[in-house]
Formats: structure tokens, sequence, C-alpha cells
């Protein structure tokens, strides 16, 4: 299996809020994308790993994926050691996507910062000769860091205005999430106000680039640019 594009996240249905958008669209462009959870939702509130699983592979579909994998690791509780690096290395290799996306690596939810300090450590050893016989190394062209989870200027924006419909259908595949249920009922928000929220949130970032809807990106590298005249984004 070669992807173009990995999507690395903590949960299932963070990719959805944060890059699900980006993927659809790279999706249509001809792509190969695909996503890899961490873990499986075992701490939440709501629903089973099980459901959880089974709601990631609607979602992913939605999304346009060719690959959508969970590794298991423990929810609420993971940490950054030699056997996760070395797990997440080898499924690169396996992979071997030019693009990796991570979350940022600053953020409230622990999860999400290990998530990106995994990946990108992971990302470093899966390019390394020697560190497993069984698989050939690849180390991945470009790490993005997913920058909707935190509050900083973007270094760049992706416009998903023509996805954002497939990435809501995505997101309300986790009914046991973003369903009416009674359970921790308080805590999760129904529909209407996730589809609101969102809207607002890709609405903000959308209009950074003088579009609709858009998803944003931090990277830690310079951006090329080989044509100023044909830049795009009108100066404010
Ligand atoms: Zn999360």
């Amino acid at each position: 299996m070669t992807l173009d594009v990995l999507a690395m996240a903590a949960h299932p249905d963070d990719v959805e809020q944060t890059c699900g958008g980006t993927l659809i669209r790279m999706a249509e462009t001809g792509y190969r994308c695909g996503v890899l959870d961490l873990t499986a939702g075992d701490m939440g509130t709501r629903g089973t790993p099980e459901q959880r699983i089974a709601e990631s592979e609607i979602a992913g579909k939605h999304m346009l994926l060719h690959w959508r994998g969970n590794q298991l690791m423990p929810d609420a509780r993971l940490e950054n050691t030699i056997s996760a690096r070395m797990t997440l290395a080898v499924r690169i290799r396996e992979l071997k996507p030019r693009v990796v996306i991570l979350p940022y690596w600053q953020a409230r939810h622990p999860d999400h910062y290990r998530c990106c300090e995994l990946g990108f450590e992971a990302c470093f050893l899966a390019g390394l000769k020697k560190l497993d016989e069984y698989s050939e190394p690849h180390r991945p062209f470009k790490i993005l860091y997913s920058g909707l989870y935190t509050n900083i200027k973007p270094s760049f924006v992706v416009d998903i205005s023509s996805q954002f419909e497939r990435r809501m259908s995505a997101l309300l595949s986790y009914t046991s999430q973003y369903g009416a249920g009674d359970e921790g009922s308080g805590l999760f928000p129904q529909e209407g106000e996730i589809r609101e929220r969102l809207a607002a949130i890709a609405r903000f970032y959308g209009n950074l680039i003088g579009v609709r809807y858009g998803e944003p990106f931090i990277v830690k590298e310079a951006m090329e640019i080989s044509d100023i005249v044909a830049m795009p984004v009108r100066s404010i």
C-alpha cells in the first residue's frame, strides 16, 4: 500500500474536525489518502471502542479514504514510548506516505500533543535503514501540522468550501458521539450546535484567504514561491 497523504490523529473523529476537508479535496484530485487513529476513544463517555471504529470506517468512506487503521493505543493516556514510536515507524514504512499530517505540537488535550510528538519521531525513525529488517526505509517528504485545535496564525489555509458538506457527513457518522443519547448529553453537542460551531471555525479560516470555508495548517520550514505575480490571496 502506498499513500500520498497520511493523517495521524489521537482519536477517531479528530481528523474529521481538523483536516478532513483537505483529505477529501486531495482524494478528489486523485491522491491516495489514509488516516491512522492511535486510539479508539475507549475512555469516552459515550459508545464503545468497537462502535467508534465502525463509525470511523463509515466516516472514512465519506472522506473518500483509501485506507484507515486504528492502533488501539490507550485513550487519554497516550505515551511516547519506544514501542509506540517503533510501531508507528513500521506503519509509515508500510504505507509510504509522501505527506504526513499531524496535530499541532501544543494542545489542551495531552493525547493531541503526544500524537504529534510520536508521529514526528516515527517519521524520522521510519527513514533509518537498520530500524527493522522486514520493511524498507521510508521518510515522508513533508510534515504538516493541523492548526485547527490551536489559535495561532496558520502558514497556509486550504479552501474546503466544496468539501465542507462531505466533511460534515463524515463527522456525523459518529452517531454515538453526536446523536441524541442520554448519557452525558450535557457534555455532547447536538447536530445543530456542532454544525454551527464547525461552520463558524471553517468560515473564520476561509475568511483569511478570501473563501467561504478553510482548514489551517502550520509548517516548520519556509514555503517556496516561484511566481510572485501569480500569488493568491489579496493583501489587506
Ligand atoms: Zn481528540
